[in-house]
């Protein structure tokens, strides 16, 4: 194996791209100190405790227990070593709120009573998904096994040839080994036609397809590759570490430390100077130097705000011209007593969604109809809340770049609220005992991301794989990116593997 012993490296950032890079950098002897502007690590991953409710304000769906197995196996441990795991079942719960011209299309077909104003439970349970799908509509189980299929397969050749093995130049793709193995993938259409060739049913459409919203993209701007999601959702499961979240984090934050990874909070970087023979970082505390820089904060914010001009890869225009993933409106609530109608996690669904996504991508507003995600991690987990008492939190995704005044914070909490008793019929209203707000000029101020963007880089066609931002700077020897904005993208198992890759390109170039 390679080393990097007697390289200096400051990590910008403790995401979980950053906490990864970290420990594969430490592992391979060098010395890494994580520079992290904020009170405490894990990045988007942060937690809020407040009056015995505990928050997870980011993530909350634990997928891909594949890529946590593999980061830790990498350093001989495995999740297990630092946090237990529940399958969760059901898997999640979706509500539909069925409109009036939904409810005459499926009576006029002759629906069955599930398919008019209802609710579906995902369970781990594929036969009884299947016949689910089959009470919908005819022949639905039999194509979602299909559909699973294909899912599979795309995300096992997906995994191997195009998450954990970099790609940043076009001749990569021209390989032909490459190019058998992508051959078959349904790689280029959009997800609404691909899942159009299985399912007719817009509700069954809608189930294979919430998913697209962890990458921040609508089924008309996100490539077919990622029906893998469905694999990902269906067969691997959904899951819950004890504590939450922040148990990852803790958890990544601890191997990064038993590595000799040191951690400074409440450390914003404020300036990186060109390298000249080392790095010289401005921070909120002083200056520090290093032989080499990861930035794991949004790539945006660092071209544009920490780097000179000349320094930059991109100019302004580029930044402007991308298309962004949503922000959220997000309602942190503890709650007295419990909460039946919802299960760990909760889906709620208009029937009719492009217009949500509409109002997201192609005309910027505050959504009429709001597609949303209730959490409740409470029903799991004893330790998140006061006895008698529920922790609950609501996630609108929104636009980036939305206004968002106190005054429109409170209208659409009270809006959110009736709509939530309206469709499920949770009613939290005159029991909400603890109430915190977090919307997108929060993510702009506590995250520096563009435009207040939840996730970062939608996965749009022009922005996957090789067409996102490079883990090497294209100006600046000696700094990389690492985290969601860069390959492979969203999400927390991406961004361990973000932080193998950029560590393999340091190793490349300064490696011996
Ligand atoms: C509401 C929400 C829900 C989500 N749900 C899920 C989910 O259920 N499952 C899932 O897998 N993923 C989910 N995600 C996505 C996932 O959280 C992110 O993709 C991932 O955590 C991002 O990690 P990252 O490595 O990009 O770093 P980030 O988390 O973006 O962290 C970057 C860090 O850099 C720091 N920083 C920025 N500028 C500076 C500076 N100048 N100096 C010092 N530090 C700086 C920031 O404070 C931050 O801590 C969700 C995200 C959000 C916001």
């Amino acid at each position: 194996m390679q080393s990097l012993s007697g390289e200096s490296v400051v990590v910008i950032g403790s995401g979980f791209g950053g906490l990864s890079t970290a420990c594969y950098l430490a592992d391979a002897g060098a010395d890494v100190r994580v520079l992290e502007q904020n009170e405490q690590l894990g990045g988007r991953a942060s937690r809020l405790e407040r009056e015995g409710f505990r928050f997870d304000m980011g993530p909350s769906w634990y997928l891909m227990p594949d890529v946590f197995e593999r980061f830790f196996g990498a350093f001989d441990r495995r999740p297990g070593d630092y946090y237990e795991l529940t399958h969760l079942d059901p898997h999640y719960r979706i509500f539909f709120k069925d409109s009036a011209e939904r409810r005459s299309a499926d009576d006029a077909s002759g629906g069955t009573p599930r398919a008019r104003g209802d609710r579906v439970d995902v369970t781990p349970d594929l036969e009884r998904t299947k016949a689910i799908f089959e009470e919908y509509e005819s022949g639905a189980g039999e194509a979602l096994e299909r559909y699973l299929e294909k899912s599979r397969e795309n995300y096992e050749v997906g995994m191997q040839h195009f998450v954990y093995e970099d790609r940043p130049r076009l001749r990569d793709y021209v390989d032909p080994d490459v190019a058998r193995q992508a051959r078959g993938l349904s790689l280029l259409g959009s997800m609404q036609d691909h899942v159009e060739d299985y399912f007719d049913h817009p509700k069954l459409q809608q189930i294979v397809q919430y998913t697209l919203v962890f990458l921040g993209g609508s089924p008309r701007n996100t490539p077919a590759l990622y029906n893998l999601m469905s694999h990902v959702d269906f067969n691997l499961g959904v899951w819950y570490p004890e504590g939450g979240i922040g148990s990852v984090v803790d958890a990544v934050a601890d191997l990064g430390r038993e590595l000799g990874v040191t951690f400074e909070t409440d450390r914003p970087v404020e300036r990186i100077k060109g390298r000249e023979g080392a790095f010289l970082l401005e921070t909120s505390d002083g200056p520090v130097t290093a032989d080499l820089v990861v930035s794991n904060a949004d790539y945006a914010h660092t071209e544009q705000d920490l780097l000179p001009p000349e320094k930059r890869g991109y100019d302004a225009d580029y930044w402007e011209s991308r298309t962004y993933a949503p922000s959220a409106f997000l309602l942190y609530l503890g709650v007295e007593g419990d909460v039946p109608e919802l299960t760990h996690h909760t889906l709620v669904l208009p029937t009719e969604w492009d217009d949500h996504f509409e109002q997201i991508f192609d005309d910027p507003q505050w959504p009429d109809d709001p597609a949303y995600y209730v959490c409740v991690p409470s029903k799991t987990d004893d330790d998140v809340a006061p006895v008698g008492h529920s922790t609950l939190f609501v996630l609108v995704p929104i636009a980036p770049g939305l206004e968002d005044t106190p005054a429109m914070r409170n209208r659409y909490r009270d809006r959110i609220l009736a709509d939530l008793a309206a469709h499920t019929g949770a009613e939290l209203r005159d029991r909400i005992v603890l109430e915190e707000r977090f919307c997108v000029s929060d993510f702009a101020s506590r995250y520096n991301s563009y435009e207040g963007t939840a996730l970062g880089l939608a996965h749009t066609l022009r922005q996957t794989a090789l067409f996102r931002p490079p883990h090497r700077s294209k100006e600046v020897d000696g700094l990389y990116f690492v985290g969601g904005d860069t390959t492979p993208g969203i999400g927390m198992p991406m961004c361990l593997i973000s932080g193998e890759l950029t560590a393999e390109a340091v190793l490349a170039d300064y490696g011996d």
